[in-house]
């Protein structure tokens, strides 16, 4: 028997990809070699465009534990260790939600139950090969090893990837060893917390506003109290390798005392743990050479990696490859894909990478120590005071200056984007987009008048879900959206005449495959 789709890996990604591709409708085998998941503290919480998307899935919720929509940041934000006066934008993009990898990867698992995955804890993939009609994956299970073959095989096994190497993709890129992380959950003196603006009042040194690194010549320094949890310390050197000895919250302490020429007296966490306690010396930046071979994908660490000094980009990236790869994978098995859907995936997420490294390492360029960064932050902060440069850089660290080519002339300057939160009235009342989009179909909001787009369409509902719907303000009059919620074609006109009738119909076609004889 042939398995539609195994997933190589439990982790966040893996799991995100495995709800996208039973929503669409194919139910996945999720490999996962740790019997149990895994305490290890990583993220702490998302940044990022990801946070809409998953409101757009009804995620948000369950990862907040509010009914209330997303928020933008709209006060500050961080670049290098510098702020970034988010209060200059008119919309903000900077999205945060601030919860644990672990909870994370809880949420995803009971969804993906909850959408019939089959998921195979302490099942570990050992091997592959690969022929014309599938993958014959070699798993070691609990009981002994066995093998799965699959139409195909996904790595979303980290930055280790076995699944990558097996199919002898290179991982190309660099090494770094020269800056140590040190980071813990820790007390510090409640008398030192500004209780207005939540800021460390470090005597001798200053504030140190909350989640806004702060640099000084030794190395860099910063205080995040996180929900319900002690507040996150951690202090960055540059070289300084770390030892082997176990990380402790005296040599936390000493390092600060190192970057800020003060101490600060960090008593042991309370509350429940687990608790963070870790150094980190150097880090990867790596993207895959490519991210497919044959009947075998890679997404999330396994695609990409990098040393992040700029708050938790990593699944901002992952989340939306796994996003952005189901649906397309599902249209390939179902039979309904377009040529050259599949490819797609390599050439929209790429980029996205690309951008995020190039986020990372602009950010660790203007944290180093020396005189000559030193002058480059003052003239950045000159730049700063510009709002352009603000939407600029908050985009980017968003991830939300990312636009795929859609074919077409795409005049709309929405077409490429990941569609805007949009507040509608329809026949049965109002609605968000967000509640439009959980059902991951492509989906054609017409607000033009009198439907006219939807009477066009309608011969195509099979393919295309249409809601006709009033925008609550001057909104695109017509949005194709697909299923990761970037438009695929978009109209201004309250009436789109019959060149962009066309255009619309020739988008449906290439991204949802819509045959000939389907045409109205
Ligand atoms: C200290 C730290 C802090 C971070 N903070 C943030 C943050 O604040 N925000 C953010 O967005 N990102 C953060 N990141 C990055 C984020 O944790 C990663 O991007 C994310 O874990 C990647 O998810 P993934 O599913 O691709 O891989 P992983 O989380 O690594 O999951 C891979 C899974 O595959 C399983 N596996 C591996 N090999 C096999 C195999 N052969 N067979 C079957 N299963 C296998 C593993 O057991 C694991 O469960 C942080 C990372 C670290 C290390």
């Amino acid at each position: 028997m042939i398995t539609d789709v195994v997933i190589a890996g439990g982790g966040p990604n893996g799991l995100m990809l495995a709800c996208e591709l039973s929503l669409a409708g194919v139910r996945p085998v999720v490999l996962e070699r740790l019997p149990e998941p895994s305490e290890e503290p990583k993220a702490n919480g998302l940044l990022g465009q990801v946070v809409r998307m998953l409101d757009r899935r009804g995620l948000y919720e369950r990862l907040s534990g509010s009914p209330e929509p997303p928020q933008p940041n709209s006060a500050y934000f961080m670049f290098g260790a510098m702020g970034l006066d988010l209060s200059l934008l008119e919309d903000s993009p900077v999205y945060a939600l601030p919860v644990p990898q672990r909870r994370i990867v809880q949420v995803l698992q009971e969804r993906a139950v909850e959408l019939g995955v089959e998921i195979r804890r302490g099942h570990e993939v050992v091997g592959l090969s690969q022929d014309d009609d599938a993958v014959t994956i070699d798993v070691a299970g609990p009981s002994g090893a066995y093998e799965l073959r699959a139409r195909y095989l996904v790595g979303a096994d980290g930055a280790h990837s076995t699944t990558r190497k097996l199919s002898g993709i290179g991982f190309p890129g660099v090494t770094y060893d020269r800056m140590t992380v040190r980071t813990a959950h820790a007390t510090v003196p409640a008398d030192w917390v500004d209780p207005a603006t939540g800021a460390l009042n470090v005597p001798g040194h200053g504030a140190v506003l909350p989640f806004l690194p702060h640099r000084t010549e030794r190395g860099g320094f910063s205080y995040a109290p996180m929900p319900g949890h002690p507040p996150l310390v951690s202090a960055t050197e540059w070289d300084r390798p770390g030892t082997d000895a176990p990380m402790s919250l005296d040599e936390l302490r000493a390092s600060i005392r190192r970057v800020l020429g003060v101490d600060v007296p960090l008593g042991p966490p309370d509350g429940e743990g687990p608790h963070v306690l870790r150094r980190l010396t150097g880090g990867n930046t790596r993207v895959a050479e490519r991210f497919s071979d044959g009947r075998v994908f890679l997404i999330g660490d396994a695609a990409h990696v990098y040393a992040a000094t700029g708050g938790g980009p990593g699944l901002n990236l992952g989340l939306q490859d796994a996003v952005n790869l189901g649906w397309k994978l599902a249209a390939v098995i179902r039979g309904s894909a377009p040529p050259g859907l599949l490819n797609s995936y390599e050439t929209e997420r790429r980029p996205a990478a690309h951008r995020m490294i190039l986020n990372a390492q602009a950010q660790s360029a203007l944290i180093a120590p020396g005189d000559d960064v030193t002058g480059l932050r003052e003239l950045f902060a000159e730049l700063l005071r510009d709002r352009s440069t603000v939407q600029r850089l908050a985009e980017l660290v968003a991830g939300a200056d990312v636009r795929y080519d859609m074919g077409g002339r795409g005049a709309h300057p929405l077409t490429g984007r990941f569609a805007p939160d949009l507040e509608l009235h329809t026949p049965t009342g109002p609605v968000r987009l967000a509640e439009l989009t959980r059902s991951a179909r492509p989906l054609l909001l017409d607000l033009t008048e009198e439907a006219s787009l939807a009477e066009t369409l309608a011969l195509w509902n099979d393919h295309v879900d249409i809601v006709t719907a009033r925008p609550q303000d001057s909104a695109p009059t017509a949005l194709l959206l697909r299923p990761d919620c970037h438009v695929a074609w978009a109209s201004a006109s309250p009436r789109p005449d019959p060149t962009e009738t066309e255009e619309l119909r020739a988008a449906v076609q290439r991204w949802f495959g819509v045959i000939e004889s389907a045409r109205p």
